[in-house]
C-alpha cells in the first residue's frame, strides 16, 4: 500500500510537472489504469491547450472499462456530451448503443473516447491544431487501456489516426496498424442518423470487428 501510493504521488508529480506527453505508462498493473485516467481527467478538466477550452462546459475525456478490448474513437463531443461530460450520449450515442448491442457488447465492456476531448463549437470539424494540442490524451489513453483493436468512427477519426486524406470507402475494410496496435475505421454514428441506407454496410463492419476480436 505504502510504495503504490508513493507510485501513484509521482505519477501525479509528473502529470503536473512535465504535460501529459510524459505519463510514465510502462508496467501499468490492470486495477491502476482507471486510476491513471483519472489522474488525467483531474488535471487536465480545466485544459486551455487550445481555443475550444473556451466555449466547452466539460472536458469529456471518455468512459467505459479501462480493460477494454475495444476502444472505440469518435469526433469530439455534441451537445449533449458537452453537458454531460460523457462520450456518445446524445442521439448519435443512443445509435451507437444499439450498434454495441448488435454485436452483444454494452459500453461497460468497452472503451468510448473521442479525438478531441471539448466540443468544437456548433458540432464543426475540429481544427488541425485543436487536433494537435488533443491527440496526446488519446495517446495516453491508448498506452494505458492497451486494446486490441481501436475502432475509429467515421472519416475525421479515421483520417486523423492513420495522418491521411481519404473518404471512408477507401477507410472500411481494413485492418491498419496505429502505433502497434489494430485500427479499423467504420461509419459515425451520426452519419448513420442521415443516411439509414449505410447501417447494412456498418453492420458487416461490425461483424467483422466481432468476428476477429471478440471471444
Ligand atoms: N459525436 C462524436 O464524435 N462523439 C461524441 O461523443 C458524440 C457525438
Amino acid at each position: 500500500m505504502q510504495n503504490y501510493l508513493t507510485e501513484k504521488e509521482k505519477r501525479l508529480e509528473i502529470l503536473k510537472l512535465s504535460g501529459v506527453n510524459d505519463i510514465i505508462v510502462n508496467k501499468i498493473k490492470p486495477q491502476q489504469k482507471q486510476e491513471l485516467l483519472d489522474t488525467i481527467y483531474e488535471n487536465y478538466k480545466s485544459c486551455h491547450r487550445c481555443k475550444l477550452g473556451e466555449t466547452r462546459n466539460n472536458f469529456v475525456l471518455g468512459e467505459g472499462d479501462s480493460e477494454a478490448d475495444i476502444m472505440f474513437v469518435g469526433e469530439g463531443p455534441g451537445a449533449q456530451e458537452d453537458k454531460t461530460g460523457r462520450p456518445f450520449v446524445g442521439r448519435a450515442g443512443k445509435l451507437f448503443n444499439k450498434m454495441l448491442d448488435a454485436i452483444d457488447l454494452n459500453r461497460e465492456e468497452v472503451y468510448i473516447t473521442n479525438i478531441v476531448k471539448c466540443r468544437p463549437p456548433k458540432n464543426r470539424d475540429p481544427k488541425p491544431d485543436e487536433i494537435k494540442a488533443c491527440l496526446p490524451f488519446l495517446h495516453q489513453q491508448i498506452k494505458i487501456i492497451k486494446p486490441a483493436l481501436i475502432c475509429a468512427l467515421g472519416k475525421v477519426a479515421g483520417n486523423t489516426l492513420l495522418d491521411k486524406e481519404t473518404s471512408l470507402t477507401s477507410l472500411r475494410n481494413n485492418i491498419f496498424s496505429y502505433k502497434n496496435t489494430d485500427l479499423m475505421v467504420t461509419y459515425h454514428p451520426s452519419a448513420l442518423l442521415y443516411h439509414p441506407k449505410w447501417k447494412r454496410p456498418a453492420w458487416q463492419d461490425l461483424q467483422k470487428l466481432r468476428d476477429k476480436y471478440l471471444k
